[in-house]
């Protein structure tokens, strides 16, 4: 039975230590010890506004017996039938790995295909691009199992809480495998290490409840007939058909892209944001948001910065964008010939580097759109993907420079340590990002060089480029049925359609499209 719900700020060293923390609860709640039976934590985050951080807790005092599950409900996949209507998911990402589930749920049997493989062997293929530069064109930090979530920071919050439950995709993570401390932190993230393990859960209990999971199996072509479409072809020449197809196959899937263009399935360019990755000392952001020399037992501190700038008499917002604390930089190029960059961090958050995004929009009149039509954006972030790699030397070393050296303009003659494993290469980043760019980094970095202090100076790097922040096109969907307006059976999902924004928010949309689904081939 609830007898108590109460909010305290704790020290983190009572708060993350469970016996001081519970016997601080019952003080504040004014309960004696074992007078009060169970103590369950329901949020935690910092504050760290005052002189000194300190953890907010919200917390339930329950008295024996506790409800059994204060998490679940949990899920429970039926297996599926022989004549279940099968959908052909392509993409194992969060949208899609989610969309199987909620398959499963429905009724409705999913075959997933997915270009890359599985978790365990796509280590194989990330090492050769840090160690030997070579990317896998199939297998690479945003191809394989899991998909781009996988090999990343796993951070799981989302502004998009109303496109979706929130809480049923965590829920859903923490019974395969996640910490449950996913449901209780304001902040939370899975890390680096732990994700494979989870996403191979996720996998399992797709193919124990008998749907179907194909690694290696990369989707070249539509069944189309007029525009009713029928299911796919593979590059090794597979026909499978289905009742309906969830295409999410994520932002970087540029065959994709230029396969339903040259099929006449309408898409469209959107804008998206591009800049670079800042790496920074972790102990200079500790220092500058916790105002003490050592952090304790205080989770790596992060950071979340916005200017507005003004270049040639436009306003347009440089902002920080998925911040990896105590994280590393990864290679996250898709093909050889480019370099892309992008962060993750273990669960820990303890390397010692600290590293973001800071990117600015590029917005449609940017881009050559008479030239490449729908396939305007693409062509944009390719090319620069591809300077950043010829400036650098044509490997998956990047292209960097000192951040004081870049606000003053002035070249760097060497570079500081890095997290990013393939190594760095001096280089002018105006060179590469372009004059206007570059100023509207410019200008977003000395202001945030008067928000954190330290953070504009030489003890900071920028390396680049920050290109695969979203997807730079849009393959439209009924808002209320989520097909393609035009091709029916098809249904756009996740980010790489342009409706999902990170992991939460892909794996909502997966289920979403699958509950689609279920209302058009009924039950
Ligand atoms: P994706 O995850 O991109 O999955 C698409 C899948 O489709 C891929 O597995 C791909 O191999 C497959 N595919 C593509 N083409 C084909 C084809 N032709 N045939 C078959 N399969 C195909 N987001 C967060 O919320 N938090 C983070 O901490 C975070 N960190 C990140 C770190 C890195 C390094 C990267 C690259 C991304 C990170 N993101 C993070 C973004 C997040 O990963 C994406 O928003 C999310 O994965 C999108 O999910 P999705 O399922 O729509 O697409």
């Amino acid at each position: 039975m609830l007898k108590q719900e109460l909010e305290i700020l704790l020290s983190p060293e009572v708060a993350f230590d469970e016996f001081a923390r519970y016997e601080a609860i019952l003080k504040e709640a004014q309960i004696t010890p074992g007078e009060a039976d169970y103590v369950h934590l329901r949020r935690r985050s910092i504050d760290a506004r005052g002189r000194q951080p300190l953890i907010r807790l919200r917390a339930d005092i329950y008295r024996k017996p506790a409800p059994a599950d204060l998490f679940g409900p949990w899920f429970v996949y039926p297996n599926v039938k022989e004549t279940s209507p099968r959908v052909v998911i392509v993409g194992a990402g969060p949208a899609g790995l989610f969309a199987a589930l909620r398959c499963l749920e429905l009724g409705l049997k999913p075959i997933v295909l997915e270009r890359g493989r599985d978790v365990r062997a796509r280590r194989r293929d990330l090492a050769a691009i840090n160690k030997e530069q070579q990317v896998n064109p199939d297998s690479n930090y945003c191809f394989g199992e899991g998909g781009a979530g996988t090999y990343s920071d796993g951070k799981l919050y989302t502004r998009a809480t109303k496109r979706g439950d929130v809480g049923r995709v965590l829920r859903r993570l923490v019974q395969h495998g996640a910490t449950p401390d996913i449901l209780v932190d304001a902040h939370p993230h899975i890390g680096t290490n732990k994700l494979p393990a989870v996403v191979q859960a996720l996998r399992e209990a797709i193919t124990d409840a008998g749907g179907e999971v194909h690694f290696e199996t990369r989707v070249s072509d539509l069944l189309l007939e007029g525009n009713q479409l029928r299911g796919v072809l593979t590059a090794s020449g597979e026909t499978i058909e289905a009742a309906a197809t969830i295409l999410a196959t994520g932002h970087s899937a540029r065959d994709i892209y230029e396969l339903l263009h040259r099929r006449g399935v309408l898409i469209e360019a959107k804008p998206f944001a591009l800049g670079v990755r800042v790496e920074h000392p972790q102990a200079l952001i500790d220092q500058a948001q916790y105002r003490r020399a050592e952090r304790g037992l205080l989770p790596a501190a992060s950071y979340s910065l916005v200017h507005q700038t003004e270049v040639r008499g436009e306003q347009r917002g440089v902002f920080s964008f998925c911040m990896c604390p105590g994280g590393f930089i990864v290679p996250a190029a898709t093909a050889p010939g480019e370099v892309v960059v992008n962060g993750m961090s273990p669960s820990r958050r303890d390397s010692r580097f600290a590293n973001s995004g800071i990117v600015a929009a590029v917005e449609l009149t940017d881009m050559d759109v008479a030239k490449y039509g729908p396939l305007a954006g693409l062509h944009f972030q390719q090319q620069i993907e591809q300077l950043a790699c010829q400036a650098a030397g044509g490997t998956q070393r990047a292209p960097a420079q000192l951040l004081g050296d870049f606000i003053n303009n002035k070249p760097s003659t060497q570079l500081l340590e890095t997290s990013y494993q393939p190594g760095l290469v001096p280089v002018q980043m105006d060179d590469v990002l372009g004059p206007v760019l570059a100023e509207r980094l410019r200008q977003g970095f000395r202001d945030f060089g008067r928000k954190i202090p330290g953070y504009a100076t030489n003890a900071a790097q920028i390396v680049g480029v920050e290109s695969r922040t979203s997807s730079p096109i849009r393959i439209p969907r009924d808002k209320d049925t989520l097909q393609h307006p035009v091709v029916t059976g098809l249904f756009p999902c996740g980010e790489g359609a342009g409706y999902a924004g990170g992991i939460v928010s892909a794996a909502m949309d997966g289920e979403r499209c699958a509950e689609a689904v279920r209302a058009l081939v009924g039950r």
